[in-house]
């Protein structure tokens, strides 16, 4: 008879537009890699999964990021140790019951965790009702450049991280070599494959074709001060590049107010503004640059599009890292509000050698293939039952188990 399907539960959060697109992404990979063979059931723990304040924490989250003075405190709160057990026991006291529920109905094989408040919690659950070593747990790490401390828990049985400095950081926190891969940050589909030609695209997307494309994001929830930043970047463009020095174009993501605000606008260079698109990576395929906020996602997708990547912002503390990150690897720059992007777009759009030099490194660094990879061998540990414990370690462990039983 067929084998029963094997059940993959993946917890995340809608605190920002990051980890449900990387659930997505691997979610696809594994339905592809695995036909008939994987169940696999995306969750929001906290919307989904938690009872009263827990469940409104994606909304505190999208409060929280048009705050930045109180994220700060939230966000310091959560580094520092005794508050960051005091809210993991307080979920725990408040939140268990329904965890084991969700856990006992949906029986999974396995919990992936791509949410950094997924680790502890879940892992406590699954200890205390003595079903952990049923489930194989394994934590995907959706951020670039830094890290919070709880995306690494030493009970998990694998920790994918996306980046060499994530490694790094992942040992400081005691996980060891063998619970860690590094295939990159997982994307959605649309840009595990090249793209196709930019003058196409800019044909389809209704674009000037001969003209440098400069693309603006701000994140899912299009956030930060877009409208100063076009209109400033406009301008720059045309006292230094001419009318037609490039064109611009603004995703303004679920912002509708921005939207309406950038359309009356009078541009003095062609520009297109857009809501939520669902076709980013072929906007990203048809630019040559992007103006973008330290969002993890975007900046992977601008990589794997060989974007050189101008940062308008970052999240205090999460998102800091990220701007390191494209710092230090040459893949771009930030700009400390609108005139600094300015200068840095039109510096790049003056110098096409040094932006050529930026793309390439940007291509290179890119991981097209994380998701698939991910998804790889996180099917090897449900499908090939391959014992991850050294050998050593599993005989002491019965020597002992043997000597104690006489
Ligand atoms: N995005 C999109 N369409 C839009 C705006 C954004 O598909 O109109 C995607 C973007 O490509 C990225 C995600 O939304 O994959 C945003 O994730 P990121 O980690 O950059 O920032 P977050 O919104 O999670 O803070």
């Amino acid at each position: 008879s067929m084998p029963r399907r094997k059940r993959i539960l993946m917890l995340m959060s809608d605190t920002g537009g990051g980890h449900r697109a990387s659930a997505q992404a691997l979610k696809a990979a594994l339905d592809e890699l695995y036909p008939d063979k994987v169940d696999v059931q995306i969750v929001d723990v906290f919307a989904e999964l938690s009872g009263p304040f827990f469940r409104s924490i994606p909304e505190q989250y999208n409060f929280l990021m048009k705050h930045p003075t109180l994220w700060r405190v939230t966000y310091a709160g959560g580094q520092f140790w005794p508050t960051r057990q005091l809210a993991q026991r307080t979920y725990m006291f408040m939140n268990f019951n329904r965890l084991k529920e969700a856990f006992l109905s949906f029986e999974p094989d396995m919990i992936v965790s791509v949410h950094p408040l997924c680790q502890g919690p879940p892992l406590g659950v699954l200890n205390r009702l003595g079903i952990r070593d049923r489930v194989t747990f394994v934590t995907v790490v959706t951020d670039l450049g830094g890290a919070n401390p709880t995306w690494f828990h030493s009970g998990v049985d694998r920790c994918y991280v996306p980046t060499q400095h994530l490694w790094d950081y992942a040992k400081r926190y005691k996980m060891k070599d063998h619970q860690l891969r590094q295939y990159g940050l997982p994307i959605r589909r649309m840009f595990w494959s090249d793209a196709p030609d930019s003058t196409l695209l800019r044909r389809r997307l209704g674009l000037k074709l001969n003209v440098p494309v400069v693309l603006v994001v701000g994140g899912g929830a299009g956030v930060g001060s877009l409208h100063k930043v076009a209109v400033t970047v406009a301008r720059r463009i045309e006292q230094e590049e001419g009318p037609y020095g490039a064109q611009i174009v603004v995703v303004c993501g679920k912002n509708e107010k921005l939207r309406e605000k950038l359309l009356f606008e009078e541009w003095p260079i062609p520009v297109k503004v857009t809501g939520f698109v669902s076709n980013m990576s072929e906007y990203m395929a048809a630019a040559n640059c992007i103006i973008t906020k330290a969002g993890p996602g975007t900046i992977a997708e601008s990589l794997v599009r060989g974007l050189p990547i101008v940062l308008s912002g970052y999240l205090p503390g999460q998102e800091y890292g990220n701007v390191k990150f494209v710092q230090e690897n040459g893949v771009g720059n930030y700009g400390k509000g609108a005139r600094e992007i300015a200068d840095l777009v039109c510096s790049l759009l003056g110098d096409p050698d040094e932006m050529a030099a930026m793309s390439k490194r940007a291509k290179d660094l890119g991981r097209p293939g994380a998701s698939y990879d991910i998804a790889k061998n996180v099917g090897q540990l449900l499908f090939e039952r391959r014992q991850e414990t050294p050998l050593r370690e599993m005989e002491e462990s019965r020597t002992m188990a043997y000597s104690s039983a006489n």
